[in-house]
């Protein structure tokens, strides 16, 4: 393993106060994120928050036909586990890694402590939570009122944001899941990006040769969700923040360690201080 890691990739913990990090770094653990796995299922009892650094995750809700519609795309900007401080402890959507990396998860009972200090934290997730609530009525927005053709320009715009290269592992299966119609609706609007030159799609990837051709055919919710993420971390005190320094554990604390989920938690690998 090559590239160093560090919790302040994730732009909420980034933004966190210094003495707040220090108290909540030693909890963090790394975990290695798969495509595919799921983190929470619809329903199920949330034991972890998760906080992305390259990681993205899709939440989504599952009908009873079996048909999906994703409902928050989650990066390094979130944590998913918005509703635990909101006082639910089950998820109402699935939690799916869409796309493969890292993130940091913190127990759910330590952050509900965290919580009763009201402190920074609690700003940044009241915050974030309201950023949250603004997609999610954007995306039941742009559902109804949108055609798949600039759904899809927005959910490859997206993914885009979160990825570090303009090729995305991604296929039509996954995205007509995530827009909650049927792979034909997908595979229609994918060859007319083609043939407009605006994006390439090999079996299971997708190059996006022009993003300007994204913007162009977008519907304005991808704006809208941009700016409303734009707001949320922009004038919290004046303090040192975790992400302005350089990051290590405290002396004597117990550094954090990585877990694949569903690998009995096994640790594979111990972060050096
Ligand atoms: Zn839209």
């Amino acid at each position: 393993m090559n590239t160093p890691h560090n919790p302040t990739q994730n732009r909420l913990l980034a933004e966190l106060e210094l003495a707040e990090f220090h108290r909540l770094s030693p909890h963090l653990e790394l975990v290695d994120l798969a495509r595919g796995d799921v983190l929470y299922q619809a329903d199920g009892k949330m034991m972890y928050v998760y906080f992305p650094t390259t990681a993205t995750i899709s939440v989504d809700f599952v009908l009873e036909d079996g048909g999906t519609s994703e409902i928050a795309r989650i990066g390094n900007e979130g944590l998913l586990g918005v509703s635990l401080f909101m006082g639910g402890l089950s998820s109402s959507g699935r939690a799916v890694v869409q796309m493969a990396g890292y993130a940091y998860r913190l127990r759910a009972a330590r952050l509900m402590e965290e919580f009763y200090h009201k402190g920074p934290l609690l700003r940044l997730r009241l915050r974030y939570t309201h950023t949250r609530l603004t997609e999610i009525s954007q995306l039941a927005l742009c559902n109804s009122h949108h055609s798949t053709r600039q759904r899809l320009c927005r959910c490859l715009l997206q993914m885009l944001d979160r990825s570090s290269s303009d090729e995305i592992a991604v296929t039509q299966e996954s995205i007509a899941a995530m827009l909650g119609v049927r792979r034909e609706g997908v595979t229609d609007a994918a060859g007319w990006l083609q043939n407009l030159g605006i994006i390439k799609w090999r079996r299971g990837h997708v190059i996006v040769l022009s993003r300007a051709g994204l913007d162009a055919h977008v519907c304005e919710c991808y704006a809208t969700v941009c700016h409303a993420t734009s707001r949320l971390l922009p004038d919290l005190p004046t303090v040192p923040r975790a992400g302005t320094h350089a990051w290590r554990p405290a002396v004597g604390l117990p550094v954090p360690v990585l877990y694949r989920p569903g690998a009995q938690a096994k640790p594979l690998w111990v972060r050096g201080i």
